[in-house]
């Protein structure tokens, strides 16, 4: 007998937990987390909110940096909804016990990141999503009508009579859930990467489900490179956070010298996408590949209260953060596209809502400005609440469903995900390589075939590699 909910939000970062506290109290809410609520890309954020709330600041300024960030690509109506917003939403950040960090008088302590032509990024030290989730998990577990199954993974989902049945992998089994409407919070794709800032859990999942119901999914090449990874090249990157450039860091080149401004006139405040292409464009002409972050013209005392993890890491590796050259290397960072949702959240399927990451509501355009990618999981995640507190004739109660029948007994070949990320790495990391993507897109046709079927066991494994798979074909298919 499958269990019934109103709403099933699948994913548990920030855009997940946030609908869930924004929803009806009066609604029977699922929120499933494949993994542990301490695993998502929302407890690695380091810099922080960007909101407008300084007097000196303005709605039209955030407005206006995020289109130029965006190559004026952006939705400007989903836009203006976020920029509006943001002032509240952090205060209802603090409703719920944020700490943001503040000033000796008491003001909000506000930073500079690259792109924004004001100070405006709220933060928590350097660990800003682990405190803003935190206290969303404690705020969801006083919610009785709140539900969290941690290690509990969505493998499929379709439409029946009221709603949505899904396949949950739950503990070793198969258990089938049923809901009125579903929320689609997996987050990201960047483990389709070599090298990549975000979460184990950042396999696509979310468009893996979309695409079984026939949801539109837009703008998948505009992806995000970030530049100041710590260059230890392990699989899962460690930032350098974008504020500390906005507190006077400046990126070397293999020479040790400055060379931003010899590309773009904003320096190293200029956007990720520009200086990616500005690093990538210096190592082709000096023949190497090295860079550094030079942090040391500002004050060690300042920097250690400031950046306390970040400087715990760096020690830890042998770097001390003012006293050296930090090497560094650019990393993917964040997908701007994914399943297209109107204003409200939801997407061409109707009671199919989707929000964070996974979601495309347009506001970035092309390339994200730092700050505004918690922004809008918590200012969209409350748009699609209301919309669902408001419609009435969504029940999967009546409904009842089987799961699909399954044999499956064969266990995945070995190195398809490795494979994947090496095709990836080749065709499409910071530009595309046009003759990687050519080759490397048939690689994948090949490898998502063979993962169709039921010929192989229904693993956690084998599903997060045919989401990649997908992931990594809907990106090259896009920049072919
Ligand atoms: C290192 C780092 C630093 C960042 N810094 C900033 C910053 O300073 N400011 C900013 O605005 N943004 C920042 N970002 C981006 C931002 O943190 C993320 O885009 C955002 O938090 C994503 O939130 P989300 O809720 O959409 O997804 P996530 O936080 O990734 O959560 C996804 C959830 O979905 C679950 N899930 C996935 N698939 C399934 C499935 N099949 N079944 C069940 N559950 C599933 C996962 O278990 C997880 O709970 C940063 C990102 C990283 C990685």
């Amino acid at each position: 007998m499958q269990e019934c909910f109103d709403t099933v939000i699948i994913g548990a970062g920030i855009a997940g937990l946030y609908t869930a506290l924004n929803l009806d109290p009066a609604m029977r809410v699922l929120v499933l987390a494949k993994g542990s609520l301490e695993r998502s890309s929302s407890v690695r954020a380091q810099g922080g909110i960007a909101a407008a709330i300084d007097s000196a600041d303005s709605e039209d300024a955030h407005l206006n940096d995020s289109l130029i960030a965006g190559g004026f690509k952006n939705n400007t109506e989903a836009l203006k909804i976020l920029v509006s917003e943001a002032p509240r939403t952090v205060q209802n950040l603090m409703d719920y016990g944020v700490q943001f960090d503040r000033r000796a008088d008491g003001s909000l302590d506000l930073s500079l990141e690259g792109g924004h032509s004001h100070p405006r990024v709220l933060h928590c030290r350097d660990a800003t999503g682990r405190e803003i989730i935190h206290r969303l998990m404690e705020a969801v577990s006083l919610n009785r009508n709140i539900t969290v199954w941690e290690d509990a993974m969505a493998v499929g989902i379709r439409q029946i009579l009221g709603g949505f049945g899904l396949e949950v992998l739950r503990e070793g089994a198969r258990v089938p859930v049923a809901a009125g409407s579903c929320v689609l919070a997996t987050g990201g794709v960047g483990r389709v990467y070599e090298y990549t800032s975000n979460s184990a859990s950042a396999t696509g999942d979310g468009l893996l489900l979309a695409g079984q119901l026939g949801a539109r999914i837009r703008h998948m090449g505009w992806m995000q490179f970030h530049p100041t990874a710590f260059a230890d090249h392990q699989r899962e990157c460690f930032l350098l956070s974008e504020t500390m450039r906005g507190d006077g860091a400046h990126i070397l080149n293999a020479e040790g010298r400055e060379f931003l401004g010899g590309y773009d006139p904003r320096g190293d405040l200029a956007p990720r996408d520009v200086i990616c292409r500005a690093m990538r464009a210096e190592s082709r002409r000096l023949g190497d590949d090295r860079f550094f972050l030079d942090f040391s013209a500002v004050p060690a005392k300042f920097a250690e209260e400031r950046y306390p993890n970040i400087s715990a890491k760096l020690r830890a590796e042998g770097f001390s953060l003012t006293e050296d050259k930090i090497p560094i290397y650019p990393c993917q960072h964040y997908l701007m596209g994914g399943i297209d949702t109107a204003l409200n959240g939801e997407t061409n399927v109707r009671g199919l809502f989707a929000v964070g990451e996974c979601a495309h509501t347009g506001i970035h355009g092309s390339s994200r400005l730092a700050g505004n990618s918690m922004l809008e999981d918590l200012v969209f995640a409350k748009q699609i609440a209301e919309e669902l507190n408001g419609r009435t004739g969504f029940s999967a109660k009546g409904g009842s469903f089987g799961l699909p029948g399954r044999t499956g007994t064969e266990a995945l070949p070995a190195g398809l995900r490795t494979e994947l990320r090496a095709i990836m790495q080749r065709a499409y990391f910071i530009e595309p390589d046009p003759a990687a993507v050519v080759s490397g897109i048939e690689r994948v046709r090949e490898i998502r075939s063979m993962l169709d079927g039921s010929r192989f066991a229904l693993t956690r494994q084998y599903v997060e590699t045919k989401a990649l798979a997908n992931a990594a074909y809907l990106i090259l298919k896009e920049v072919l």
